[in-house]
């Protein structure tokens, strides 16, 4: 299906600009602004209140008002509202997926993709939401009772990165539902107008007034830092990079707020000699191209056995300058821009200085001529192993290949970083992938397998990738905590 313009301009104009606040769309209090752009052509898309210090607290003040009913509110009818609001996301998908093209630039069969694994967040935690279990015992010694049951954490602050418009949403927004937690929800600035949408449906499908408040904002720490400092909040919730998950965790101290932190990736592709090579090759595609690479479980450090290194990086070069870099909205483009000038800059002094280093570019290794901040599908070869392309998330297309020969050495190379999000393993060998697991430092381990984020798994990392799990049934404990009742023996 062709995307005209008039189909662009009529989808943009169905999404509210204000800020949600109690139910009600609203300007900023100091009647500001910013504009949101598409990175495949740097034009205006929308321009959205800007929240102030103030607004936000008005957000916390509603999300605060709306907690003790909320929680009261029986889960089935929490669930309903999720499975209304999954029912309408499906309905409107080539209208969410056409908006995070336009915002974000990936290609539109991609963002097809992200709505059917975003909003499988929605479904599985309306599942989840009735059957958030608690327990009743003797104590040991015999004599009374103890009850333990499940209540929501209380109002949550959300922030989310620009990478993964819904998905980033509604891993948080889901299970704060189910587990009946209200919430703030502070979108990134780059791509706000998903969330905006998501908003709005959530509305749509019945959730009340104060539930789900939405303050994007020109400036974050303006919006995060009075609301953190606030002692009615009681859990933040943020997926971004490592730098700022740590100013976060320092300032979470204060309040003792509950985190979860989905943090930076730096993840290892382990490609040993007994793989399908191809079957490899089709994996390193998925894991490296997903969202251009800008995605945290990215594959970021392509370690291929030797005696196999020239055949998986000739084939894998010959498949990534077979894409065809453009505008999402083309049918015909299998990647899109980057998010911004300076993301581009940042994948190009990686790859220079990998190449100074003594790195070939096997394909690509150079931005791409016209609009848009697009960058060449790059393989490189022969990476010194340590090269800053090495240690850096790359966050873009350029896939760095270095090599091991044991495969001690390819377990002490992968787990040579401080980061533990995703890693990927290419093997025949079943043992192998036991072996390997086993000692691998990361929250997630994909075997021979490029994709790995499902909403019934518990997605996250360990070491500076962050804390704490979303999706699964682990999910909804992020949002939930016990309490215990000791009940005396009459
Ligand atoms: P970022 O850290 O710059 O921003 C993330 C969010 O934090 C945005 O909403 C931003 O506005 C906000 N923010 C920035 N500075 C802030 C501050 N001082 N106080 C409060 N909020 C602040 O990250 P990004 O560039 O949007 O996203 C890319 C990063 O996110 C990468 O590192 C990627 O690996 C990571 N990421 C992790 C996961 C995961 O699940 N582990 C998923 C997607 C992205």
């Amino acid at each position: 299906m062709t995307i005209t313009p008039e189909r662009e301009a009529e989808l943009l104009a169905s999404v509210p600009t204000g800020l949600l606040i109690d139910g009600e769309w609203r300007d900023a209090s100091d009647g500001g602004t910013f504009d949101v752009h598409d990175p495949a052509t740097g034009k205006v898309l929308a321009t959205l209140a800007s929240a102030t210090s103030e607004d936000a607290l008005a957000a916390l003040d509603a999300a605060d008002a709306a907690q003790g009913q909320w929680a009261l509110t029986p889960a089935r009818e929490r669930s309903n509202i999720l499975r209304r609001a999954f029912d309408l996301i499906n309905e409107r998908a080539e209208d969410f997926a056409l908006l995070m093209t336009l915002e974000m630039g990936k290609p539109l069969a991609e963002a097809r993709g992200e709505v059917t694994y975003g909003n499988e967040f929605l479904r599985w935690f309306s599942e989840e939401a009735v059957r958030d279990y608690g327990r009743y015992l003797t104590t040991p010694e015999g004599k009374n009772k103890i009850l333990v049951q499940n209540k929501p954490v209380g109002p949550c602050l959300l922030i989310t990165p620009w990478n993964f418009p819904l998905a980033m949403a509604t891993r948080k927004v889901g299970p704060a539902i189910a587990a009946g937690c209200t919430m703030v929800l502070k979108p990134a600035k780059l791509t706000p107008l998903t969330s905006q949408l998501f908003a709005a449906t959530l509305l749509e499908a019945g959730l009340p007034a104060g539930v789900l408040n939405v303050v994007s904002g020109k400036s974050a720490s303006s919006i995060s830092g009075p609301v953190m400092a606030d002692p009615r909040l009681r859990k933040v919730s943020f997926t971004g990079s490592t730098p700022v998950g740590k100013r976060l965790l320092k300032d979470a101290a204060d309040n003792v707020l509950r985190t979860s932190m989905e943090l930076g990736g730096n993840a290892p592709f382990l490609v040993f000699d007994d793989a399908d090579l191809d079957k490899a090759v089709e994996g390193a595609m998925a894991a490296k191209m997903r969202n251009m690479g800008e995605a945290c479980t990215a594959a970021n450090r392509f370690l291929v056995q030797d005696t196999v290194a020239e055949e998986f990086t000739r084939k894998f070069a010959e498949a990534m300058s077979s894409l065809t870099p453009g505008r999402g909205t083309e049918e015909a483009s299998t990647v899109g821009p980057l998010i911004d000038s300076g993301a581009r800059d940042d994948v190009h002094a990686l790859v220079s200085d990998a190449v100074a280093a003594g790195a070939v570019a096997v394909t690509g290794g150079e931005p791409l001529a016209g609009d848009g901040y697009f960058y060449a599908p790059t393989v490189l070869g022969g990476v010194p192993n340590d090269a800053e392309i090495l240690r850096e998330e790359i966050f873009g297309p350029v896939a760095p290949v270095t090599t091991f020969s044991t495969e001690e050495e390819a377990i002490a190379l992968a787990n040579a970083s401080e980061y533990g999000l995703a890693s990927y393993l290419f093997t025949s060998d079943y043992a192998r992938m036991f072996r390997v697991a086993e000692q691998i430092e990361f929250g997630m381990v994909g075997f021979n397998a490029g994709v790995i984020s499902n909403a019934a798994a518990p997605f996250g990392g360990v070491k500076q990738s962050g804390l704490g799990r979303e999706g699964g049934s682990e999910g909804i404990a992020e949002y939930s905590t016990v309490q215990y009742i000791g009940i005396a023996d009459p």
